[in-house]
C-alpha cells in the first residue's frame, strides 16, 4: 500500500467473441461518447494482502452483490484519458503517467489502495494495444479510456473496504459535443457548490459528480450546457465546471486560470495548457479570479474570450454567463486565442506538432 508495492502482473485471457470487423468498422465511424466498448477490460484486484488477479479479460458485465460497498457509500475513484491514432497508424496515449499519479492522490483521499503508477501505465497500454484495432483515426475521434477502482467488498459496516475492484475499460470516442466547437453558455450556480476546504474536491471521485448533476440539470433549464460553481466560503471565487476546468483570455494577452486551491480538481488538459500557452508567448497566471472580474471583465471588453477544458471535450469555448438576473456574453464565435489553443494541443495529440515535453506515450 506504500510506493514500494511491487508492479502488478497481468495474465491475458482474449474473448472468442469480439466484435466482427464490420460492426466495429460501423461503430468506429460515428462512435457518440461512452456508449459502445471495446472487447476486452482490465480487472485486479485487492486484499489487505495486496493486488492480486490482475488481467486482461474478454469486457462483460460485473455482477456485484446487492451489498457491495461501493453502491453505499460510492468509495470510488475514475480516470480518464485518451489514445490517439496518428497518420502513421501508431497508437498513442496522453500523458498517461499524469493521470497515474492523480489517481493515487485520489485513491489516497477516498482512503482506497495505491496502484502503482507504472501498473496503472501498463494496465491501459494492455488494454489499449490488445483492442488498437477499435481506436479510431481521422478527425477529432480517439479511443476514450477509463480507468477506475472501487470498493467491492460485501459489507454494510461504515470503513475502508478490504476488497477493492481496479477496472479499465476503453470506448471509441467522436467528439464530445455533438454540436461541433461552438461556445457552451454556462449557468452560474448560487445555491450549488462542488467542493469545500478538507473536502473531496481534488480527488476524481464518483461522489463529486453525483452531486454535481442537480446543479447541472438546473443548468439545461436555464438553457445553458454546462455549470460553473464558486467557492463555498465565500461565493465569491471561480472555481470550475462539474468536470471541466476554466481559463480566461484577457485583452493585454494574458491567459488566467483558476490557481490550484484544493478544492479545484487538477486537470491534466489544465497543466498541459498553461505549458502550451506559455511555449507560445503567452503570460499565463495561475489566481484567483473573482465572479465580479468575470463578469465586468467581460462587459468592459478586458476579457474576450473565455474556455473549458478537460480531456473528452479538449478546449471548449464558452458564450453567455448566466446567473439568476443577467448574463453577459464573449460572443457565439469561438475566439482566437481559444482556437490557437485547442488547436496546439490537438496538434500534438494526433502527432501533427512536435511533441517537445514528452507528452505522448507510444502504445502501438
Ligand atoms: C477530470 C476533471 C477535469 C479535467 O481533467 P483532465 O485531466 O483535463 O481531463 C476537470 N474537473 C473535474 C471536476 C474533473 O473531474
Amino acid at each position: 500500500m506504500t510506493a514500494t508495492t511491487p508492479a502488478l502482473e497481468f495474465s491475458t485471457t482474449y474473448s472468442s467473441t469480439p466484435v466482427p470487423a464490420q460492426r466495429r468498422a460501423q461503430i468506429l465511424a460515428d462512435p457518440g461518447f461512452g456508449s459502445t466498448f471495446t472487447d476486452h477490460m482490465i480487472t485486479a484486484t485487492w486484499t489487505p494482502e495486496g493486488w492480486h488477479d490482475a488481467g486482461l479479460r474478454p469486457y462483460a458485465p460485473l455482477s456485484l452483490d446487492p451489498a457491495t460497498a461501493v453502491l453505499h457509500y460510492a468509495q470510488s475513484v475514475f480516470e480518464g484519458l485518451k489514445a490517439y491514432r496518428h497518420d502513421d497508424g501508431s497508437v498513442w496515449a496522453f500523458r498517461p503517467e499524469a493521470n497515474g499519479s492523480r489517481m493515487l492522490k485520489s485513491t489516497a483521499r477516498m482512503a482506497l489502495p495505491s496502484l502503482p503508477a507504472e501498473s496503472f501505465v501498463e494496465a491501459v497500454d494492455l488494454l489499449v494495444r490488445t483492442d488498437a484495432e477499435w481506436v479510431p483515426s481521422g478527425g477529432e475521434a480517439s479511443l476514450y479510456v477509463r480507468p477506475f477502482m472501487f470498493a467491492s467488498e460485501v459489507f454494510l459496516g461504515v470503513r475502508p473496504a478490504q476488497h477493492v475492484t481496479f477496472c479499465v475499460v476503453a470506448s471509441p470516442a467522436g467528439p464530445y459535443f455533438s454540436s461541433g466547437v461552438k461556445p457552451v453558455d454556462i449557468w452560474l450556480s448560487s445555491e450549488y457548490t462542488r467542493a469545500a476546504p478538507g473536502g473531496t474536491g481534488a480527488a476524481k471521485c464518483a461522489g463529486n459528480y453525483a452531486a454535481s448533476l442537480v446543479a447541472q440539470q438546473e443548468a439545461i433549464e436555464h438553457g445553458c450546457g454546462q455549470v460553473c460553481f464558486l467557492d463555498a466560503v465565500e461565493g465569491r471565487w471561480v472555481e470550475e465546471l462539474g468536470g471541466m476546468n476554466l481559463y480566461f483570455v484577457r485583452a493585454d494577452g494574458s491567459i488566467v486560470t483558476p490557481e490550484l486551491t484544493g478544492t479545484i480538481l487538477e486537470g491534466v488538459t489544465r497543466d498541459s495548457i498553461i505549458t502550451l500557452a506559455g511555449d507560445r508567448g503567452y503570460k499565463v497566471e495561475e489566481r484567483r479570479i473573482s465572479i465580479d472580474e468575470w463578469r465586468d471583465g467581460v462587459e468592459s471588453g478586458d476579457i474576450t474570450e473565455v474556455f473549458a477544458c478537460g480531456t473528452a471535450a479538449v478546449v471548449t469555448p464558452l458564450g453567455r454567463l448566466v446567473w439568476d438576473g443577467g448574463e453577459v456574453s464573449t460572443g457565439d464565435e469561438p475566439g482566437p486565442v481559444t482556437q490557437e489553443i485547442r488547436q496546439a494541443l490537438l496538434d500534438v495529440q494526433y502527432g501533427r506538432a512536435a511533441d517537445a515535453h514528452g507528452w505522448m506515450h507510444r502504445v502501438v
